[in-house]
């Protein structure tokens, strides 16, 4: 994407749980059937971790749910391929024709895929091209314990217990995990998604792993380090659209948006090249105002659903 390097956000979390967590590794292992949580070792022991990739799945799903809420249909639904249009359920009505980018993104390039995304494609990627975002996987400070619950198996069509099935799944309760997160080439609407979705984990709104409907999964985070990082010194806060030429601002479609009063940045410390501006103090309240920027964005975007009269313009114009 853009064969440049000019911005970046890092940002470290510390997850607790708040409910028992279960991750599956979705193999049997020494600790039982499937249903255990994964696993590695580390310097002899066994640690149990929460994997970057189901972090990083339940991120983009909470942000799909918030920007369809806030404008219905102008996110994909990822899974939904056009070609297999009548053998896959669609989930509402209004998403009929709301194909994953991945397999209707049009363009060669990787300029005009990006343009022709959505809001969560651009930032998480999709089959077409890698996303802005990256999350590691989060490693334990403090270790969790693991326990057992019993399950009850339950008969799909009435409902009711099935007599004779029981099962048992193994969670993780409590301890502490670190990870860390990167944006990088930001634009202003997603580093505004980003702040969106730290705050919801700082509230412990957001869910991880299985059994979220028997009340596993919920996490909550503090954010001990906040940085920016740009190539050259800035005064104010800038996004890309900001940091490019005007020919990558239009084949990359990049989003116009500035906040009414420029938000001004701490003194950088210079690393090499590089100049980072830490804001781990108080990111929430110095970016608040860029919150906006995310529902802009929705409401002007590029992207909207494969309407058949939408697709034909798109078709014109190119
Ligand atoms: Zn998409």
């Amino acid at each position: 994407m853009l064969r440049k390097w000019l911005c970046q956000a890092d940002v470290k979390i510390t997850l607790e749980p708040v409910d028992p967590v279960l991750i599956k590794s979705g193999y049997a292992t020494i600790d039982g059937a499937d249903m255990v949580p994964v696993s590695t070792f580390k310097d002899g022991k066994r640690v149990y971790y929460f994997p970057g990739s189901s972090l990083k799945g339940a991120l983009r799903g909470h942000l799909e749910r918030i920007a369809r809420t806030l404008h219905p249909g102008r996110v994909c639904v990822p899974y939904y391929d056009d070609k297999k249009r009548g053998s896959i359920p669609i989930p509402v009505p209004s998403e009929e024709h709301s194909y994953g980018c991945g397999y209707v993104a049009s363009g060669n390039t990787t300029s005009s895929l990006y343009a022709n995304s959505c809001a969560v494609c651009r930032m998480f990627g999709s089959l077409k091209f890698g996303g802005r975002f990256s999350i590691g996987d989060a490693y334990p400070s403090e270790n969790p314990t693991l326990e057992s619950r019993d399950g009850v198996g339950i008969n799909r069509f009435t409902g009711g217990t099935v007599p004779g099935v029981l099962f048992d799944l193994q969670v993780l309760v409590g301890g502490k995990f670190e990870a860390e997160l990167r944006l990088t080439n930001f634009e202003l609407w997603q580093l505004a998604a980003l702040n969106l979705l730290l705050m919801d984990m700082e509230d412990a709104i957001i869910t991880i792993g299985s059994g979220r409907s028997r009340g596993l999964g919920r996490v909550r985070i503090t954010v001990p380090s906040y940085m920016l990082t740009y190539v050259r010194a800035v005064h104010q806060l800038e996004g890309l659209h900001q940091l490019v030429t005007p020919e990558e601002q239009s084949a990359y479609q990049l989003h116009d948006w500035s906040p009414k009063n420029p938000i001004n940045l701490p003194k950088p410390q210079g690393r090499g090249l590089r100049q980072q501006y830490d804001l781990s103090d108080d990111w929430s309240n110095q970016l608040q105002v860029l919150i906006p920027a995310f529902e802009n964005f929705l409401a002007c975007s590029n992207y909207a659903p494969r309407l058949p009269e939408n697709l034909a313009e798109q078709e014109g114009a190119s």
